[in-house]
């Protein structure tokens, strides 16, 4: 942490807003301090147009939407299609700068067929509005969409399998930024064995996963359900710092007391 005791004095206020205290703050009533943040770095150079590179916001909803009735819903592609309640495609913006990539879905989220609304998903959001968002602005799914048994790690196969829907999402949405959760979406979306420990914190590029995707900012960072079984200072404070650097590449401030949260940066 570094600055001048008020702005450590800030930091840590919004640290703790973002992880440690009971109660939850709703976005429009975020009390925190805007924060100073330099200006939004240039938008990386993308390889090759891809299928979601004009389409408005609602053609993306269309585009969203038939991807999930028509392949997602009815898959059989791996054997998790075999032991799933139901699907989770993802929500919500379909036109979102910013994109969370998760694991896979867990008990809550096989029920109710949708993305991070268990504990862990709790925390999703309380970063998500520390942030000065709602999940309404931003756009949350898994590296897979059915729930591995016991909530294991998806196999080698069941990411195969379920890749090239994550792959359309994110070709559709064309976000600026992506945040990866934890290992399997880090290492799977970046192509590196190097692991989220070495990873997070630093901005990364995404490979050539497919037209258009190339390049996109990638800020991988720990999964809120790691936070949870190592609710230290320490492994709150990088996801935070991780959340900033995002918040930065943005043009995103924290809203002043009783104020909107702030976009200077809107998407094309
Ligand atoms: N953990 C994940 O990785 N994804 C979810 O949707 C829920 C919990
Ligand atoms: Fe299909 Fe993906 Fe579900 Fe496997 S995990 S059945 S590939 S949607």
């Amino acid at each position: 942490m570094q600055g001048n005791p008020t702005d450590i004095a800030r930091q840590l206020l919004a640290i703790e807003s973002l992880l440690g205290s009971a109660e939850f703050v709703p976005a429009k009533r975020n009390p925190l301090p805007t924060l100073d943040i330099p200006a939004p770095a240039q938008a990386p150079a993308q390889a090759q147009a891809g299928p979601g590179e004009n389409l408005s916001p609602e053609q993306k909803a269309h585009a969203l939407a038939e991807l999930d009735a028509k392949e997602i819903r009815g898959c059989k592609k791996c054997p998790l299609s075999k032991t799933r309640t139901h699907t989770v495609f993802g929500e919500v913006n379909p036109n979102a700068d910013l994109v969370f990539v998760g694991e896979a879905p867990g008990a809550d989220e096989d029920a109710s067929g949708r993305p991070f609304v268990g504990r862990a998903g709790e925390l999703l959001t309380k970063m998500i509005h520390a942030m000065g968002l709602t999940r309404d602005d931003v756009f949350i799914c898994n590296t897979v969409k059915c729930r591995p048994p016991n909530n294991r790690p998806p196999a080698g196969e069941e990411a195969d399998a379920c890749w090239d829907y994550l792959v359309r999402q994110l070709q559709i949405i064309q976000p600026r930024v992506i945040v990866t959760l934890g290992n399997p979406a880090s290492k799977g979306l970046l192509m590196t064995k190097i692991g989220i420990t070495k990873l997070r914190g630093n901005w990364q590029q995404l490979p050539d996963i497919g037209p258009g995707l190339a390049g996109i900012a990638v800020m991988p960072t720990f999964h809120p359900a790691y936070v949870l079984r190592n609710y230290s200072p320490d492994t709150r404070g990088k996801v935070w710092s991780d959340l900033q650097a995002v918040m930065a590449r943005l043009g995103l401030t924290l809203p002043k007391q009783n104020g909107q949260p702030t976009k200077t940066a809107e998407h094309e």
